[in-house]
């Protein structure tokens, strides 16, 4: 009987939230729907980054702005090169589910797309790409009213890759020309490239680095070589070089670092990061000679997988620290979320969650709309997926390997071969020695692979477009092809 007094009660109790809920909570209408803003840093690893505390000093003006975001501490791309990364930021889905995998994959027309959804909720779309592969003309450009790319960018008198200084001047402009910005609510999409090869910072950004990494007259000399082909980086691994292109890069990340000033400062001179979702992360990182490589695309290993991603969720006065496996699939149903728009695919099998229970509880009727919604941040026993297709145009031979699932901090690493490799993150976070083989914690982990490849289908992936001949030559200065 006591059985049945506690279910009716429940019962009542959660009718009674809801039809409060109902009248607290009537739904987002289009006007308050907050702006959405995804800012993607091409290449940049995580450990470059002092919001983590790596000690590094790269990056101050960002450590101050994130003392008002949720930093997570274990986000994830889905893959380690730019095309299948992106695609599942605007899908929600892994790779071998949108099969945007090569140099001018289209996305799944049948798959919601970012900027398609927020487009038809009454969202404004605009992106600025300094990124080749995300370009007006691939179809990553789906659903944006407004496109402005590299090419576009480079044709305004400017040569090799264009700058994070110049996509916010180029957002300053957008911005100036139009008559009220925020009658409607703005999703708005911006890749850097700064720290993607070629490195090449400017000299107030390199001298402030080159200190840290050895005699810097010397470092100098061979960055100069390095320039004027003099020196080719081919079978040339002296630690002298390997310090230099360190110095590089960590002067592209400081270059980084003022630039999103910049667009801070533009964002809120424009009222724009008053009622906004922002988005802060990386397509992927970077190896800057973690195993004697440079570059990415080639591994799944923490250096290329391991992401910045920071948040400010629209009314955050609070730095919020999250230690939870995220993924970048998560993007997508959060912005969803946020937006006020509900989507039956968030949450599903090998799709993204909302994080918007891991940003602030802003009222009650937030706290009592996540409690009826049972919404939470993230548990130890999720499990996320990493995938690194072949492709033959971005390396000569095959990447090493073929996928990599993480739950809490235990991952497998599968290779194109079949092979597998156990790492336990916690003692071994470098990925510097494999688990020994039949070792019983990674169980789980090799039949979550099973179930995950008896669902890859044999279907052949979408059209892939023949990039035109100024984005070849504009892929060629950023190292891709021959
Ligand atoms: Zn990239």
């Amino acid at each position: 009987m006591s059985v049945l007094r506690t279910l009716a009660h429940a019962v009542c109790t959660s009718a009674l939230l809801l039809a409060l809920m109902a009248v607290l909570l009537p739904g987002t209408t289009q006007a308050e729907r907050p702006h959405i803003l995804w800012i993607v840093i091409d290449s940049w690893r995580w450990d470059h980054v002092d919001v983590y505390q790596t000690g590094v000093a790269l990056m101050p003006h960002l450590a101050r702005r994130a003392q008002r975001a949720t930093v997570f501490w274990r986000a994830y791309a889905t893959s380690s090169w730019t095309v299948p990364s992106v695609a599942s930021l605007f899908t929600g889905i892994y790779p071998s589910f949108h099969r945007a995998t090569m140099f001018g994959s289209t996305l799944p027309p049948h798959q919601t797309l970012a900027p398609s959804a927020l487009s038809k909720a009454g969202y404004r779309t605009v992106a600025i790409s300094a990124n080749a592969f995300i370009s007006k003309r691939s179809s990553f450009a789906q659903g944006f009213t407004e496109f402005l790319d590299a090419q576009a960018l480079l044709s305004q008198g400017r040569k090799g890759k264009v700058r994070g200084t110049t996509v916010v001047k180029t957002l300053d402009e957008w911005l100036n020309k139009q008559q009220d910005v925020r009658s409607s609510p703005l999703f708005l999409y911006l890749h850097f490239m700064d720290p993607h090869w070629p490195y090449g910072p400017e000299e107030q950004f390199l001298s402030q680095v080159l200190p840290r990494f050895g005699e810097a007259s010397e470092l100098k000399r061979l960055i100069g070589e390095l320039y004027f082909g003099q020196l080719r980086l081919e079978g040339n691994t002296s630690t002298e070089l390997q310090n230099a292109l360190r110095a590089l890069y960590a002067g592209e990340v400081l270059a980084t670092d003022a630039a999103l000033e910049e667009l801070f400062v533009l964002l809120e001179r424009h009222r724009l990061a008053e009622n906004a979702l922002i988005v802060l992360t990386a397509d992927h990182g970077e190896e800057l000679f973690d195993r004697g490589h440079l570059g990415h695309g080639r591994t799944l290993f923490e250096e290329v997988v391991r992401v910045p991603l920071l948040v400010w969720f629209p009314g955050q006065k609070k730095r919020i620290d999250i230690h939870h496996v995220v993924s970048h699939t998560d993007v997508l149903p959060t912005s969803l979320d946020v937006a006020g728009i509900t989507s039956p695919l968030i949450g599903a099998e090998y799709r993204g969650r909302s994080l918007v229970a891991c940003g602030p509880t802003t009222s009650w009727a937030t706290r009592l709309q996540r409690w009826v919604g049972r919404k939470k941040c993230g548990d130890s026993s999720r499990l996320i997926w990493l995938e690194l297709l072949p492709m033959k145009e971005l390396h000569s031979t095959a990447p090493l390997h073929r996928a990599a699932v993480i739950r809490d901090m235990q991952k497998l690493l599968v290779l194109h071969d079949g092979s597998i490799q156990r790492v336990d993150l916690a003692s071994d976070p470098r990925e510097q020695h494999i688990a020994p083989l039949h070792d019983r914690r990674f169980e789980n982990l090799e039949a979550a692979w099973d179930d995950f490849r008896e669902r890859l289908t044999s279907e052949p992936p979408p059209p892939v477009m023949t990039p035109d001949a100024a984005t070849r030559e504009h892929l060629r200065v950023l190292g891709y092809g021959d």
